[in-house]
């Protein structure tokens, strides 16, 4: 009998700031084969973020317990926070026939690129000082924060040959057509794409 096409998992990474969270919200509406995995973490809530949605928002206690029973595909410390993806949320979107999207920072994604059969890795960039510009405007993280995440990116900037696809988010439309089409034709290579 011929086997269900296994279906890609997609990791969108790159540095804070790139716009991956912009471009993956462009995207997800017009690929229904996509959906969003929510991961944990224990950062405080943003204003405009609900639990469950975003994020699932843990207690230190809560997030490491679950790393203890198992429960992460994987987790990193990221600038003072925990953040991880839960199996579960993979099983879950995997049930309902659905590609994960994952947004990860880049050791979180390396990690899933080792692990995951049929991980489709994809790195956003953008120029440091449009980086250092964004994460000023968003000003939620106190100054302290964006500077760490301000180096952080730096190093994370180095690391774009490690993945499968890089996107340079300059002008976010055409970005988020260039994200469009790879992971549209990754879907038709797996087979598991709806002719549309
Ligand atoms: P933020 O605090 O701005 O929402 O996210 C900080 C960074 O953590 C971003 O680069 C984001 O992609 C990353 N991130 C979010 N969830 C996860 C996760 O489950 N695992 C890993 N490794 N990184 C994550």
């Amino acid at each position: 009998m011929a086997q269900e096409p296994a279906l890609p998992v997609f990791v969108v990474t790159g540095p804070s700031g790139a716009g991956k969270g912009t471009l993956i919200a462009l995207v997800l509406p017009e690929i229904p084969e996509l959906a969003p995995s929510v991961s944990a973490t224990t950062r405080p809530q943003r204003p405009a973020e609900e639990d469950g949605v975003q994020y699932h928002f843990l207690t230190r206690e809560r997030f490491d317990a679950a790393v203890d029973d198992g429960h992460f595909l994987e987790w990193v410390d990221y600038v003072g926070n925990r953040y991880g993806t839960l199996n579960s949320e993979i099983d879950r979107l995997r049930a309902q026939g659905k590609a994960p999207l994952l947004e990860l920072e880049t050791e979180g994604a390396l990690r899933v690129k080792d692990t995951v059969d049929h991980a489709v890795t994809i790195f956003v960039t953008a120029p440091v000082d449009e980086l250092e510009r964004r994460l000023q405007a968003r000003a939620t993280e106190s100054t302290g924060e964006i500077g760490d995440r301000i180096d952080t990116a730096r190093r994370q900037l180095e690391q774009q040959a490690d993945f499968d696809h890089v996107v340079a988010n300059d002008d976010r439309l055409a970005a988020a057509s260039l994200l469009k089409g790879i992971i549209l034709r990754e879907l038709a290579a797996a087979g598991t794409m709806a002719r549309r």
